[in-house]
């Protein structure tokens, strides 16, 4: 990393942190040359896989529509604005470590129902059973009971 004082190409780190969540890296530098000091951000270079969709087609990974998905699920429910922008995190988190360039939508609404189901038990319900394209209803009743038997929710 050229000094960008002195254009000298020896620097050295004299400190390294890591900022927010992990994510990224801030390091402290000296110029080995002139001596002057600055700072460098180092963030993994790891992107968003494109979604394929039922019909074949990709489209980028949408946050947004994401979002909104949780949010018309969690509506009137107990959960903080917090808690669903963890939840989203989370969800980036996994699917930028599969590594892989292109994931399937359902693989996508999986990881949604992962964390509603951590969330909020209505909300996971809602989402669910429009997700999922249930077949009859003893499929969605069977889906219900699996969650209040397994699953340790909050009421
Ligand atoms: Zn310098």
């Amino acid at each position: 990393m050229h000094c960008p004082f002195c254009g000298a190409d020896d620097t050295k780190v004299i400190d390294s942190r890591l900022v927010a969540e992990g994510d990224s890296v801030r390091r402290r530098r000296e110029c080995v040359s002139c001596g002057e000091r600055f700072t460098t951000f180092e963030v993994a270079e790891l992107v968003m896989p494109y979604v394929v969709k039922r019909d074949g087609t990709r489209e980028p990974f949408n946050e947004e529509k994401m979002r909104r998905g949780l949010l018309r699920a969690l509506e009137k429910r107990p959960v903080s604005a917090e808690q669903v922008e963890n939840a989203i995190s989370h969800i980036k988190h996994r699917l930028r470590t599969t590594g892989e360039r292109e994931v399937p939508a359902k693989l996508v609404g999986e990881e949604v129902m992962l964390e509603l189901k951590n969330l909020d038990a209505v909300a996971f319900v809602r989402f669910a059973s429009v997700y999922r394209d249930f077949q009859d209803v003893s499929e969605f009743q069977e889906e219900i009971r699996r969650l209040t038997t397994d699953a340790p929710l909050s009421k």
